[in-house]
């Protein structure tokens, strides 16, 4: 019997160092430099004049953001490193140090400044008996003291970073035991690391962990069946193969960066609902504010009475987040999550001295939370309605995109400028949630894949030379919108041809330089190193997650592998396989068809086979910890029927590869 690998990627956040080969970078081609082409990593004129530009029209100094970024710091980590226990780095305390001076001309003043913030680590006290931990992931740990022991909120991305930040919580404010855990909300970056702070036996010993309703779906369901694509581009939006400096990642805009750790998860023992819903939690009375749907499918706020203090999660936070994320997720409801800090607004904002998040820094004062509040709101309802008020217009969706001009709040009220989501894309993922993925042009409708009309524009602009031409012309008059296309026309239509890679570089770098946001930033600059050195030579990073996979429901697990079927590999008949998983007393049939995998409960009639065996040694199966033949021998996979009927389904699956190209065909 052949052996079968199944690796199905189920974590979001891949876990990958800078890139080892950043010094092998190849020289860009003669042709290129002297048709001026800007050394890699400097500004052009009109990069440093687009930079200086918003640099006088905002007051860019740190101004209260900068006192609240800092206030309070009771201890921050001394040593040089957060390391994981094979002595690997998982988060470099000195790493962004670099930010410290002036902007450059390679970074968006904005940006910089908005850097500068999110990288002040250490504990801060928010107030008595409220603490974070900040600038050790791209999230914020918060910290309340109950009666007897810490509550939890969100213990970040990775064991590691949530273990280090536990330590300085006790070695700084005492050793208390762990006696409740919260997750806001089902992203990575907020439950990832939850055994750096309790263990499965805490949980059996009734350490509650509560989070919101949906939760355990939506943190393993929204990123297994997508989860090798969006991994992959999250490496591109987080800058995870860049080096921090800066001509490179200077920060994510919602937080400095994501560690290089090991990822949990710790199912909740209670999910949350309603709003208004009470909770005491080692003596502290939490009152819950449902947010499902707004930033996350399953997402909750907090107030806390006694403490006249509020948690937006990452409902409102200091920036402008994403309604469509660019790693791909499905598209979030703008409207739906203005509403819902208008509802903690009226509900809350009277009786709030100080609402906290979880990314980035605290604000005090009633008056100013309520400031905070309105301004977040309206940040999300501005690219709703102004998005439709175009679009019912007529406007096509980037015509909606461009029409959508920064409100003056942004230029007082920095939390809602775009260091995350954008004006731009947020406003074409408004589109998209009513109109989908066209613009209504019927020539656009059916269009033809880049790869054959790439050729073909090269060939009716006048060949390459030509188009080389214009795209230079575009840059050298900043123009690097138009010159990214033309020069990705050149790209696609001939790959090999590297005067065209180094100006596409060039150009996504000059883009890169002057992005606000963090994560178009790293994007376009990842983009960038692509086409010059080609993908990272860092072999594919380990997906697969045996905590995720456990809370996997079976049948949305069989779906996840459907989605690898590739019917051009079956030349059999249509059969049913039957698995029987005693552990959790499962019957699942999979209806092998000529084009798809159908996942149904129960058994079906006349299998071609049956395969007995525990979910937990499927689960191993498809991580790659062990092998049909092993498990076969050792008796714990019992296959009755036609073997080479299962071994002909699982050989039909597609393996992906992690590092596919994104800035080439
Ligand atoms: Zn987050």
């Amino acid at each position: 019997m052949r052996e079968w690998i199944i690796g199905l990627s189920a974590v979001l956040l891949a876990s990958c160092g800078p890139s080892q080969d950043i010094d092998q970078t190849p020289d860009a081609s003669a042709a290129a430099i002297e048709a001026g082409l800007p050394s890699p990593g400097s500004a052009t004129e009109a990069t440093k004049r687009a930079n200086a530009a918003l640099a006088s029209r905002l007051d860019l100094s740190p101004g209260t953001d900068g006192e609240d970024a800092r206030r309070d710091r009771l201890a921050f980590i001394e040593e040089d490193a957060i390391l994981a226990a094979d002595g690997s780095v998982v988060w470099a305390i000195p790493q962004f140090d670099f930010l410290d001076s002036e902007a450059p001309e390679t970074v968006n003043p904005s940006l910089w400044r908005q850097s500068q913030l999110a990288a002040h680590h250490g504990l801060f006290r928010v107030m008595d008996g409220i603490y974070q931990v900040r600038g050790y992931d791209l999230s914020v740990m918060s910290v309340i003291e109950g009666e007897t022991g810490w509550i939890i909120v969100d213990p970040l991305t990775a064991n590691e970073t949530a273990a280090a930040a536990l330590k300085l919580v006790n070695d700084t404010l005492g050793e208390r035991p762990v006696t409740g855990v919260l997750y806001t909300h089902s992203h990575a970056d907020h439950f990832g690391g939850a055994r750096g702070v309790i263990s499965d036996e805490d949980v059996a010993n009734g350490v509650p962990v509560l989070a919101p309703i949906g939760f355990s779906e939506s943190a393993v369901s929204e990123n297994l069946i997508a989860g090798n694509q969006m991994s992959r581009r999250a490496t591109l939006m987080f800058g995870n193969t860049l080096p921090r400096s800066t001509t490179a990642h200077v920060g994510s805009g919602l937080g400095p960066g994501l560690p290089n750790g090991t990822i949990s998860l710790i199912l909740p023992t209670e999910e949350i609902e309603g709003r208004g819903t009470r909770r005491v939690i080692d003596g502290v009375t939490f009152e819950f504010i449902d947010a499902a749907g707004t930033e996350a499918p399953a997402e909750f706020m907090f107030y806390l009475p006694e403490k006249r203090a509020l948690c937006t999660a990452e409902v409102a936070t200091a920036t402008f987040h994403n309604v469509l994320t660019p790693r791909g997720a499905k598209v979030r409801d703008a409207l739906k999550w203005s509403r819902a800090i208008d509802y903690v607004l009226a509900e809350y904002g009277a009786d709030s001295d100080v609402v906290f998040a979880s990314h980035h820094w605290p604000t005090w004062g009633q008056e100013n939370v309520v400031q905070f509040l309105e301004s977040q709101r309206d940040i999300y309802r501005y690219v709703h309605d102004q998005t439709l008020r175009n679009a019912n217009a007529g406007a096509t969706m980037v015509e909606a995109a461009e029409a959508v001009e920064e409100p003056d709040f942004q230029a007082e009220d920095f939390t809602t400028r775009g260091y995350y989501g954008t004006l731009n894309h947020n406003a074409k993922a408004v589109y998209q949630h009513y109109f989908g993925w066209w613009g209504g042009v019927p020539a656009e409708y059916n269009r033809l894949p880049h790869e054959v009309t790439a050729t073909r524009y090269v060939e009716a602009m006048g060949g390459a030379e030509a188009v080389l031409e214009i795209g230079q012309n575009a840059f050298a008059a900043g123009d690097y919108r138009w010159a990214a296309e033309v020069f990705n026309h050149l790209v696609f239509a001939d790959p090999e041809r590297q005067e065209a890679r180094d100006w596409l570089s060039a150009t996504y770098e000059q883009l890169g330089f002057q992005a606000e946001s963090g994560a178009w930033r790293s994007y376009y600059l990842t983009g960038a190193a692509e086409l010059r050195r080609g993908l990272p030579n860092i072999g594919d990073p380990r997906l697969g997650n045996p905590d995720f996979l456990k809370a996997v429901p079976s049948l949305d697990l069989f779906d996840a592998l459907a989605a690898r079927y590739n019917p051009g590999k079956m030349d059999r008949d249509p059969f049913a396989i039957v698995f029987e998983f005693p552990d959790t007393a499962e019957t699942v049939s999979l209806l092998v068809e000529r084009a798809v995998l159908v996942p149904r409960e129960g058994a079906a009639e006349d299998p071609a086979a049956t395969v007995t065996m525990d979910r937990r040694d499927f689960d191993r199966l498809i991580l790659g910890d062990a092998r049909p033949l092993g498990l076969i021998t050792s008796g714990k996979m019992k296959i009755g029927g036609n073997r080479g009927a299962v071994s002909a389904m699982f050989d039909a699956l597609d393996q992906p590869p992690f590092w596919f190209n994104t800035v080439v065909p």
